[in-house]
């Protein structure tokens, strides 16, 4: 995650910038810095800037005697206590509790349209996504249950949002559950033709013999984890074995736009956490990979054909409660908040995992923090100072990299100390006596055996700044 001073924020930059913004206003002009000498790179003194506030931890990271499902959990919780609107997978903030009863509620979602023709329906249970294409027509991502679904609910849903169902080009079916597949056959029967088939996608383990649908497109599930590019109709998107769930179950990052803007979606092909123990490190990895494309791709979305599982059902209702999409579109939640959202999927399944294998080492994903609280243009108009404070939920990040880099493209890279603080000194020039028009510090991520540090999902500043 990246963390943005602006001087002049650009409407899409606005709302991530605020903070700050006012970080430059309040400590541009002026400097006595030694290093003005016109170069970029680390400064070990920072004369002048302002000091840090303090670190104020959220807990106290447990002892590591803890157990390895104890210290992954706690970070599940603190992430859950801070962010009400990412992933809490039923089996994992309430273990033991049984199968979520929104699993049996067959009340009809009405098809809404969440981006730019884009759009769900079904039930509260289970659903389906529409996506239409370039070359016109439309994907169906999951086909409910079963013939009686597709005729009662899939095809009415999308005539009343004006769509043809027999524009139907592509079907992408998540996993082999019936919940899933099961109205496959009847789409297949009534849209495709010799001439002119629907395309149809699914993982290869789960396209079993005894599957009455055809499948144009299998997605290779003995080789996990590798994303590849799918173009149906014109619509390209990514898709990826992630084995867990079910043996076949493929997720996706679905490019869509929402008033002239591309925005990505981070597709979770399964929700379910299996019983076994090679089951449920599969859906660990897979998550970590699905991280991993979220953070590349910069996906800022995220749905489930469960659309409760991943909270995506309260902002359909708050879509549907605000009259449609025209003033502001809740399911944008950032990048920040998606991989916020999975790295929590992967920790809930580190922790599960642990549960049935006492041997599993695996290392706790902590989320962090990069406060960019300083940022002063020298008066020699060739330089300007910048310091950051990274930090994790217990304590601060020494010997950390942060990179800085300028609106104008200028950067300079400088590890933290000891109080998870990094001064740099970017260049400059041509850039006035405000300095750039903006500063972005970006942390990579720190990894070893018991511990990752994430990059920064954080965007909270630091106060008075
Ligand atoms: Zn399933």
């Amino acid at each position: 995650m990246k963390i943005r001073s602006s001087r002049v924020p650009t409407p899409a930059m606005l709302l991530a910038t605020v903070a700050a913004t006012v970080a430059l206003f309040a400590c541009g002009g002026g400097g006595d810095e030694s290093a003005d000498d016109g170069r970029s790179g680390p400064l070990n003194a920072g004369k002048g800037m302002p000091k840090a506030p303090p670190f104020v931890p959220l807990a106290e990271a447990l002892p590591p005697e803890a157990s390895e499902y104890d210290k992954h959990m706690q970070v599940a919780r603190i992430s859950w206590a801070h962010n009400d609107d990412i992933t809490a997978p039923h089996w994992c903030a309430n273990p033991g509790q049984g199968s979520n009863p929104n699993l049996g509620n067959r009340t009809v979602v009405p098809i809404t349209e969440l981006f730019d023709g884009f759009y769900f329906t079904g039930t509260v249970s289970v659903g389906q996504f529409v996506m239409k294409t370039p070359d016109g027509g439309y994907i169906l991502f999951d086909t409910m249950n079963n013939a009686t679904d597709v005729n009662n609910i899939t095809i009415p849903q999308l005539q009343s949002a004006g769509i043809d169902p027999a524009t139907l080009r592509g079907l992408v079916v998540t996993h082999g559950h019936g919940d899933h597949d099961g109205g496959a056959l009847r789409l297949q029967t009534l849209y495709s033709t010799p001439s002119n088939p629907v395309t149809t996608v699914v993982g290869s383990a789960d396209y079993t013999a005894n599957k009455p649908y055809y499948a144009t497109i299998q997605v290779d599930s003995t080789n996990p984890r590798v994303p590849q590019q799918l173009t149906i109709n014109g619509a390209t998107f990514t898709a990826m074995a992630t084995p867990g769930h079910t043996p076949g179950t493929t997720s996706l990052i679905l490019p869509v736009t929402y008033k002239g803007q591309q925005h990505k979606i981070a597709y979770w092909g399964g929700s379910g956490l299996p019983g076994s123990a090679s089951g449920r490190l599969q859906y660990m990895q897979g998550a970590e990979a699905m991280y991993a494309q979220i953070k590349e791709q910069g996906a800022d979305a995220s749905i489930n054909s469960h659309s409760w599982e991943d909270k995506g059902l309260d902002r359909i209702r708050a879509i549907q409660d605000q009259g449609g999409i025209e003033n502001s579109n809740p399911m944008i939640q950032g990048t920040a908040k998606i991989q916020l959202s999975f790295a929590t999927l992967r920790t809930c399944a580190a922790a599960q995992l642990s549960n049935v294998d006492a041997t599993a080492l695996n290392p706790v994903w902590r989320p962090t923090r990069t406060e960019l609280y300083a940022v002063r243009p020298n008066a020699n108009g060739v330089t300007t100072h910048v310091r950051a404070r990274v930090s994790n939920y217990f304590n601060v990040i020494s010997n950390g990299m942060v990179t800085f880099t300028t609106a104008e493209g200028a950067s300079c890279t400088a590890m933290t100390d000891d109080e998870g603080i990094a001064n740099c000194v970017i260049k400059t020039r041509g850039t006035g006596a405000g300095g750039p028009a903006s500063v972005t510090a970006t942390f990579q991520e720190m990894s070893g055996p018991v511990a990752v540090e994430l990059s920064s999902f954080d965007t909270v500043h630091a106060a008075n700044y």
